[in-house]
């Protein structure tokens, strides 16, 4: 029997870099029947939530939980979005309720900034857990967890259950609410400046691939014509291991591509997701040239510099960057190398081999997207200076990006590493 959940109404504060987490938390409460009738709205800004909250809380029997899901770099953004909701609805009605890598690396700062919890781990079981809660009356600071402010101390009710990927669709369906179906989830190589392995674990949890399937039927179904894929590194599909199983991929693209047809396009190793640069062999590619519609690839590069790469626990050197490059042009495919500069340790001789590596990749085809490492919170090089880049290499990335050869936010995020470093020096 469905429960009785009249009264309650999830307002999401759905901002785009977020959305798709919020699309997976909407899936997870229309497919639980205690779940499926709260109502559920997409408020994108300010003014929105505070719309969503007032016509919730006019019915007689209101409550409202506002959920928040962000990067940490959005933290400064969301926290004075939080503050101007709260100026204009201060009800005991409504509960604001943060989840995410930030809020789960930094509870008690996030806390401190005014949301009542935190949900520390994954959000799938845990949001259901929340209503269910609420429509019993309970108290949401029992629920698996969470974790809030008692007094001047953080107490926190352990960790959200990890999920099995089958279990919860990769979406939000019943609200139509799509993005690209996640075929893996945590990740086993613990780069140390990367959220993933921390928040999601150090290993892989996979979809199967008749779910997958499933989904992209259903996709097929209402429309679609384009299917992507999350998954923190895309040739490891279905291995637990670091060597790639190529015929769990090929399983997956086949039946992928089994339900889609022929002129669909099923993107792969690119936008979402990328490659390790050491699963780029002949056999993978030749594997990729045969299902997937992309002709670009997205590399995980990150440094030139084998010292750098070393230290940040990356488990390739740049030899290997650029031996991925020349194989994926062999084969056709127009490879795009993330890198990241500014990365801790990083020396004068190191940043030189990062933008002399730039230069062999480009002149053998390869496009560069740059980024600027950012202290993120949860992960080993938190307590690290943020990314800062020198007069001359911003002029030698600028003449790269003016030919077309290297594109990226690698500006913004130099002065977002400034600010996230500042925050953290204020709260440490
Ligand atoms: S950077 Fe990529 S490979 Fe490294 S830990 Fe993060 S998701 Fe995994």
């Amino acid at each position: 029997m469905a429960a009785d959940i009249a009264g309650l109404t999830v307002v999401w504060a759905y901002r785009r870099t977020g959305k798709f987490a919020f699309h997976v938390l909407t899936g997870a409460l229309e497919t639980d029947a205690r779940t499926a009738s709260v109502p559920i709205e997409f408020a994108n800004g300010v003014d929105a939530v505070v719309a969503a909250v007032r016509t919730a809380l006019a019915a007689p029997t209101a409550r409202v939980l506002v959920g928040w899901s962000f990067y940490s770099p959005d933290f400064p953004q969301m926290r004075a979005e939080l503050h101007a909701v709260k100026a204009k609805i201060d009800d005991p009605r409504v509960v604001h309720v943060v989840g995410g890598v930030h809020a789960a690396a930094e509870p008690e700062a996030t806390l401190r900034a005014g949301w009542q919890f935190a949900a520390i781990g994954e959000g799938e079981r845990l949001v259901r857990d929340l209503v269910l809660c609420v429509q019993a009356g309970g108290d949401l600071r029992t629920v698996p967890g969470i974790a809030f402010l008692d007094g001047p101390s953080l107490r926190k009710n352990g960790r959200a259950e990890r999920i099995a990927l089958d279990e919860f669709p990769p979406f939000g369906p019943g609200h139509d609410r799509f993005g690209p179906i996640e075929i893996t989830r945590g990740c086993i190589y613990a780069c140390r400046f990367c959220q993933t392995p921390y928040f999601a674990g150090a290993n892989f949890r996979h979809r199967s691939v008749a779910n997958v399937r499933h989904w992209a039927r259903y996709l097929v179904g209402r429309g679609f014509r384009d299917f992507r894929f999350l998954t923190p590194t895309s040739l490891s599909y279905g291995t637990f291991a670091p060597e790639p199983d190529l015929a769990a991929v090929e399983a997956l693209l086949a039946g992928v591509r089994e339900e889609i047809g022929p002129t669909r396009n099923l993107w792969f190793g690119t936008f979402p997701s990328e490659v390790r640069p050491e699963h780029i062999t002949d056999a993978s590619l030749r594997l990729l040239r045969k299902w997937v519609s992309n002709r670009a690839l997205i590399v995980g590069g990150q440094s030139g510099s084998d010292r750098v790469l070393a230290a940040s626990a990356r488990g390739h050197d740049s030899a290997c960057i650029e031996r991925a490059v020349a194989l994926c042009v062999e084969h056709g495919f127009v490879p795009h190398v993330d890198f990241l500069l500014g990365l801790p340790s990083e020396e004068p001789s190191d940043v030189d081999a990062t933008l002399q590596l730039m230069d062999r990749l480009v002149a053998r085809g390869g496009k560069v997207h740059g980024h600027t490492f950012l202290p993120l919170p949860g992960t080993p090089f938190r307590k690290a200076p943020p990314g800062a880049l020198t007069d001359d290499v911003r002029r030698r990335l600028r003449q790269l990006a003016s030919k077309g050869q290297l594109y990226g936010q690698w500006e913004q995020q130099e002065a977002t590493a400034q600010q996230m470093a500042a925050a953290r020096n204020l709260t440490s």
